[in-house]
């Protein structure tokens, strides 16, 4: 229990606490005539002084470690306008994690404490859960009040424009029938029910009509209503939607809870920001169509999107921002580059790599296939199709087959597509005995693998149902598990710095051991790998977030996720422990004792797939790719016909240095050229005239810094070299 000491506390407080907290929790006041706190504590109704003395203070700890002791029914906002009124202006909800649930549930009060969660959306009272700044504290909890910085107010004021929509929507066309509004990821949506569609100046209407809401700064208030009432009132009115979700989301005999803002009152789980003038900066941003509960046989809805900010500013900032995703989609920016093509033809999710992205590749697997060899890696090559027997003995016939092609009749057997390399690495290290003096065994492939997708969800390069995995397997004793773990990261962050990857972020999945069915393995097996992985990144000196019960099957792991230039995360590389397919296949090596060993194996990828790590690069660059990996590293432009055979020499010395150029031939304008070359983000662009020819020399254009002037070729190739050599993102 708490160590602080109760200390005693005003009167008043207690007439509040033991009379208003009748019946349900959110209307207290209502029912006895007291709407807030406030005027609750000006009209004392209590008249039996005997159970003052029963009554509590509850116990508030803040995320400080401070614990402030206070009368029950203070509210979130008391508290923070306790610690400074800055802090309550800036705080919108907040988040309790109820002490003691376990021993509250002995008492009365568990009904108010359960139906304030059932209110809230939270099933279990014991779970943290977001709340409104006013709603009245019951119970010893941990309180963190979450202020306009934080994601999860954004979905706060998100949520609460969709009623402040909702309010427009209604003052403008009240014939209009709701459904919900919910918070998404880029703002939030309401469905409307109306049989006239909305038209842009609807949309621009409701928009305007929107800022009046917010403008009046209508306070949320929670209100409650007998389930059967508010069913019946729904139903009377044509609320149909309205209906339907009261009927889903609560219980016969429940008190059913409502938001108000000013006229406007929603069925509404909340939580809420405190008034509609919290919402500083709203867009209604389009429009949808969308069945009701997804069935085309039901009346077709209006979804109207919108996003919300806390400011100006951050609204303007969002858009900037989407118009940036937009330039950089690698699917624009596959056509416009002559990068890759999907090919209606051929299949969706197939990959077409033309001569320029194909390029790129040639360039990213070279430098993997080194950089393998290097770290001591053994390349290998797998077969692309396989007999089903093998799959069998794998597991993926059971656990995988759903994302299996389906098999294909020889006359011998039937086979596969292969998924994953996996089977195929296994089958070599099994091909001869091994033992401890051979281990760590690493083999390395960028192998195709062919995974079926439905068909609808393939996006670009970064959905697909064919692609090349950079996996690698390693084979190696319990004892070597850390070093080759470290080994990995490092592997890992080498890959992602040399692409132009500055930032990464490292989750560790690990088993729930309260779980134990669902994970192959020893208890041993996964305290060794689980430790392992650990010790390994504590080493390392990484940072990481453990997500528990986010294991695989058959072991815990690494995963990588990189940070591109516009802040995304991109999950690509990971490292996996497997003791499931060690098993399956019983593998074996002769230990130190003679004995025979299982081995345990480690399944990386650090492209994780070429294909979608090429599509990351092409959003990262926006197309424009570092010197290194540009398909096309010089534009050669000569100004007239008399400069081509200069040109062609310029060229033949640049080739001698290994460098990849174009000279554009054509009889167009030099400015033409140069434009052309630009248009492909070509990294330098040289300009030929007399003056070049007689002098040896090259007029230089970078992609980022335009014109910098003759220097001689000789300079000009030695300072490109270097650029090359180091893989280095200037120019
Ligand atoms: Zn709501
Ligand atoms: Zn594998």
């Amino acid at each position: 229990m708490l160590q602080a000491e109760r200390r005693p506390f005003p009167f008043l407080f207690l007439h509040f606490q033991r009379r208003c907290r009748a019946s349900t929790a959110k209307n207290r006041y209502i029912l006895r005539g007291c709407r807030t706190l406030k005027s609750c504590l000006r009209r004392p109704h209590f008249k039996d002084k005997s159970s003052i003395m029963s009554a509590q203070t509850i116990a508030v700890h803040l995320p400080d470690g401070a614990i402030r002791e206070v009368p029950a029914g203070t509210t979130p906002l008391d508290i923070a306008n306790s610690i400074s009124p800055r802090l309550a202006a800036v705080s919108v909800i907040a988040r309790l994690t109820p002490l003691n649930t376990a021993a509250a549930s002995e008492t009365d009060e568990t009904q108010e404490i359960t139906s304030d969660a059932a209110m809230y959306g939270a099933g279990d009272a014991a779970a943290p859960r977001l709340v409104d700044l006013s709603t009245p504290l019951t119970e010893d909890t941990h309180l963190a009040l979450i202020t306009e910085r934080d994601p999860e107010a954004l979905k706060v004021v998100r949520h609460s424009a969709a009623h402040v929509m909702a309010t427009a929507v209604l003052e403008l066309f009240p014939e209009t029938k709701l459904g919900h509004g919910p918070a998404t990821d880029q703002g939030f949506f309401y469905d409307f029910y109306r049989e006239k569609p909305f038209t842009p100046d609807d949309l621009a209407a409701i928009e305007a009509k929107m800022a009046e809401v917010i403008a009046r700064d209508e306070k949320f208030v929670t209100e409650t209503q007998p389930r059967k009432q508010a069913l019946a009132e729904f139903e009377r009115e044509g609320e149909f939607m309205k209906t339907h979700f009261v009927s889903k989301f609560t219980h016969e005999g429940d008190q059913v809870g409502f938001y108000r803002n000013g006229n406007f009152v929603d069925f509404c789980r909340g939580p809420h920001v405190p008034s509609t003038g919290r919402v500083k900066a709203v867009k209604v941003t389009n429009l949808a169509g969308a069945y009701w509960l997804g069935d085309e046989k039901n009346p077709q809805l209006q979804r109207v999107y919108g996003t919300a900010f806390f400011s100006q500013k951050d609204l303007d900032a969002h858009f900037k921002h989407l118009e940036e995703i937009a330039k950089r989609d690698h699917r624009l920016l596959g056509r416009q580059l002559d990068l890759f093509s999907i090919q209606e033809v051929a299949g969706a999710g197939l990959i077409f790599w033309h001569p320029r992205g194909a390029m790129i590749r040639k360039l990213m697997e070279d430098w993997m296939k080194e950089e393998c060899i290097a770290r001591g890696y053994s390349l290998v090559y797998t077969p692309h199709v396989m007999r089903r027997e093998l799959w069998k003995i794998s597991g993926h016939e059971g656990f995988y087959h759903g994302n299996m092609y389906t098999p294909m009749e020889l006359d011998d057997a039937e086979y596969r597509l292969k998924p994953m390399n996996c089977p195929g690495h296994i089958l070599i290290y099994k091909n001869s005995p091994k033992s401890y003096r051979d281990l760590p065994v690493r083999y390395a492939e960028l192998g195709n693998v062919y995974r079926y997708e439905r068909s609808g969800t393939m996006h670009g390069l970064l959905r697909v149902r064919g692609f090349t995995q950079d996996d690698a397997h390693i084979f190696c004793t319990p004892s070597q598990i850390e070093d080759e773990v470290i080994a990995c990261i490092d592997f890992a962050e080498t890959v992602l710095k040399t692409f132009g990857f500055a930032e990464f972020k490292v989750e560790l999945s690990t088993w729930d051991p309260a779980d134990r069915k669902t994970y192959a393995g020893s208890d041993e097996n996964w305290l060794v790998a689980i430790g392992s992985l650990e010790r390994a990144l504590t080493r390392k000196g990484i940072p990481y977030k453990t997500i528990k019960g986010e294991a695989a099957f058959y072991g815990p792991k690494i995963d990588f996720k990189l940070v591109d230039v516009l802040g995304r995360l991109w999950q690509l590389s990971t490292v996996q422990f497997d003791f499931n397919l060690p098993a399956r296949f019983e593998l074996e090596y002769v230990g130190e004792d003679g004995e025979r060993h299982q081995p345990v194996m480690v399944h990386r990828a650090l492209f994780g797939s070429v294909e979608r790590f090429f599509g990351v690069l092409i959003e990262h660059y926006a197309g424009a790719f570092p010197l290194w990996l540009a398909p096309v590293q010089v534009g050669l432009v000569p100004i007239s016909e008399r400069h081509h055979d200069y040109a062609h020499q310029v060229k033949k010395e640049l080739e001698a240095a290994g460098m990849r150029v174009e000279i554009d031939g054509r009889n167009e304008k030099m400015n033409a050229k140069i434009r052309d070359f630009a248009n492909q983000k070509t990294p330098y662009i040289l300009v030929m005239g007399d003056k070049e020819a007689e002098a040896h020399a090259v007029s230089v254009r970078t992609r980022a810094k335009g014109d910098q002037g003759s220097i001689p070729l000789a300079d000009f190739i030695t300072r490109s070299a270097e650029l090359v050599k180091t893989q280095s993102t200037d120019l």
